[in-house]
């Protein structure tokens, strides 16, 4: 008898044999950035912006290697796992003064480069501003709020936190998480994917992956699907003309969003926060072409309106 599975089951057997998660390695995270985005600035239409990103990413790196967090209790851990929940929610108790002092030492590094003085000034700002303003302003930027208060200073913060956010899932294994009911938010943390990944190598070779604006973790999604909304027709893929094959985003009809997508086998060191923030002439194109952002970018605060 010839047994039929509905596409929900094929992709259920398919998905046992692919690593569903890729926790971020905290020794190489914000290295590999900061190496990528000195390689992506050199001649670039932002320079000026991509080296100063690099020196932040150097400076992330420093700050990760000395951070020493606390995560949840083995039973919150347990009973979020259980639910589906996200163990170490953006939203929610994980985050300790800490991120703060992590906060000082990326602007303490940035304010000794050489940069306009309009970071400099950002820079001056946070270190005169009331522990509670500086934790208000990050539960707004957490929140993905419109108002998010001062919008220069908003990259620095975004900064400090990913550094918090990826010291704690880099301590977590895949079976300290669970499977959301929505797999188009991050399983450790609950924030909005900033990118997706074909990666290469084994055993992630040839799966996709998006890409935690926050905590760096990796987690599957089958291809030629919407990131956004899960349709699977209407799927178009876009590229800068004479561009990077390695680089191009994913439109689809359905919602009208769009995100990028990377291939590692057109170019290994491709880093899912740096090429997005370089490659944003493909962002202009999608917006002439009528499609929105899905998600932002942590790095590249964009004001509304
Ligand atoms: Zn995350
Ligand atoms: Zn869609």
């Amino acid at each position: 008898m010839q047994r039929i599975l509905e596409p929900g089951q094929i992709e259920a057997l398919a998905s046992r044999s692919v690593p569903r998660l890729r926790l971020p390695d905290r020794s190489r995270v914000f290295a590999a950035r900061a190496e990528r985005l000195g390689a992506l600035s050199r001649g670039h239409a932002l320079q000026g912006y991509l080296e100063l990103l690099a020196t932040l990413a150097a400076a992330q790196h420093a700050a990760l290697q000395s951070l020493e967090v606390t995560l949840p209790n083995e039973s919150r851990r347990a009973a979020a796992r259980h639910h589906g929940m996200p163990v170490i929610p953006a939203l929610g108790e994980a985050r300790s003064s800490a991120w703060r002092g992590v906060l000082d030492a990326l602007r303490t590094a940035v304010a000794a480069g050489n940069y306009p003085p309009a970071v400099a000034a950002a820079c001056e700002r946070l270190a005169t501003r009331s522990a509670e303003a500086l934790d208000a302003q990050a539960d707004r930027l957490l929140a993905v709020e419109v108002a998010v208060g001062d919008a220069a200073a908003a990259p620095l913060i975004m900064a400090a936190l990913q550094v918090y956010w990826v010291a704690m899932a880099a301590r977590l294994v895949a079976d300290d998480v669970g499977v959301p009911e929505s797999s188009g938010v991050c399983p450790v943390c609950g924030t909005l994917p900033v990118a997706s990944i074909v990666r290469t190598g084994a055993p992630y070779a040839g799966y996709r992956y998006l890409h935690c604006a926050l905590c760096a973790t990796e987690w599957h999604r089958v291809r030629i699907e919407c990131t956004q909304c899960s349709a699977t027709t209407g799927v178009a893929y876009h590229s800068i003309e004479g561009g990077s094959a390695a680089i191009r985003a994913e439109s689809c009809d359905s919602c009208h969003g769009y995100r990028k997508i990377f291939y590692q086998e057109h170019d290994p060191a491709v880093d899912a926060v740096a090429d997005d923030v370089a490659s944003i002439a493909l962002d202009l194109l999608l917006t002439e072409a009528g499609f929105h952002r899905a998600s932002g970018n942590p790095l590249l605060w964009q004001s509304p309106g």
